[in-house]
């Protein structure tokens, strides 16, 4: 079974010996990397989880799903739909 990456929201596999993809790796700040490799390896899991926590919201992972990518969709005409979808009035 491949190992997959410790950030929230992130499915990419990783190496056994490591914590983080190659992405999340190259994307974050080397205090994180260091404290999550460094919690999990002393089993500190609340620091662990927290730090896996905070990699995550900085890459911007695990995040609502972003509107439909239909190129005829405008970001207007998405926020409309979904205005509608929950039934706000935004012509009031
Ligand atoms: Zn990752």
């Amino acid at each position: 079974m491949p190992s997959i990456c410790d950030v929230p929201g992130c499915d990419h596999t990783r190496r056994r010996n490591q914590r983080l993809c190659g992405r999340c790796y190259g994307r974050l700040s080397g205090e994180l990397r260091v404290a999550i490799t460094e919690a999990h390896r002393q089993r500190r899991w609340p620091d662990w989880r927290d730090a896996c926590r905070r990699a995550g919201e900085l890459l911007n992972l695990g995040r609502a799903p972003r509107p439909p990518r239909n190129p005829s969709t405008t970001p207007q005409r998405a926020y409309e739909l979904q205005a509608r979808l929950l039934g706000e009035r935004i012509d009031a």
